[in-house]
């Protein structure tokens, strides 16, 4: 079974994408973590964003073993990976990663922007994370302030408006909500209270039972 998860930035994706695993036993790929890295190794390098080539070649060389957690967790890191992610190339070097993944034989849960329209459009399910920006704003900025980040709410917020525009708008791969996905918007609800919702649809879709 292959299940994609894509949806707004701070929505509760990748949460809901690794309770799902855990859920139903199958592998997780948090394929944000991918053009996060990229674009660290890129920055690290002396690297620009813009540069479509060197980000390309970034994507190309990354080793999805040697993430580095914490690093790729801050807002630039996000910054730069959405604006790398725009290219072209970059999304082509990071495809066949991907979608072997989702091949594997035990299935896998992949969570991102694209999952259903591009990496794995025939996958069994599909759910389109989304809430208030307000509400996904302030989520994102209490995460960061927890861990240790000097930033103010309207930075924030300014940001995430940024960046929602800019994934949405690119012409490659943007993100939006496959035809066939299901909506799920957490505004409104708890993190075990999302948890429960998608693990529902998940289970009328395909009569699949959680393990655990
Ligand atoms: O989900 P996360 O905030 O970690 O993703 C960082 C950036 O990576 C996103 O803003 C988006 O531009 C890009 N991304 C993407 N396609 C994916 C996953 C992430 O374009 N499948």
């Amino acid at each position: 079974m292959i299940i994609a998860v894509d949806g707004t930035l701070a929505s509760g994706k990748g949460t809901i994408a690794r309770a799902l695993a855990e859920a139903f036993g199958l592998a997780h790929l948090d394929t944000g973590a991918l053009y996060r890295a990229a674009a660290v190794a890129l920055i690290d390098a002396g690297g620009d964003p813009a540069d479509a080539n060197a980000a390309a070649s970034a994507a190309r060389s990354l080793d999805p073993a040697s993430i580095d957690e914490t690093r790729i967790r801050t807002a630039e890191a996000g910054a730069a990976a959405s604006v790398i992610a725009a290219h072209g190339a970059v999304r082509q070097a990071l495809f066949d990663l991907q979608r072997s993944f989702a091949a594997r034989p035990g299935g896998a849960v992949l969570d991102g922007r694209d999952i259903g329209t591009v990496i794995c459009p025939d996958a069994d399910v599909k759910i389109f994370v989304d809430a208030d920006p307000a509400l996904r704003a302030e989520r994102r900025w209490r995460e960061l302030v927890a861990g240790g980040a000097d930033v103010t709410l309207d930075a924030i917020a300014a940001q995430l408006a940024e960046r929602d525009t800019r994934d949405a708008a690119r012409e490659d791969a943007p993100m939006r909500a496959a035809q066939d996905s299901i909506l799920l918007d957490t505004s409104r609800l708890s993190i075990d209270a999302a948890v429960s919702a998608a693990i529902a649809i998940v289970h009328d879709k395909t009569k699949a039972v959680p393990v655990r």
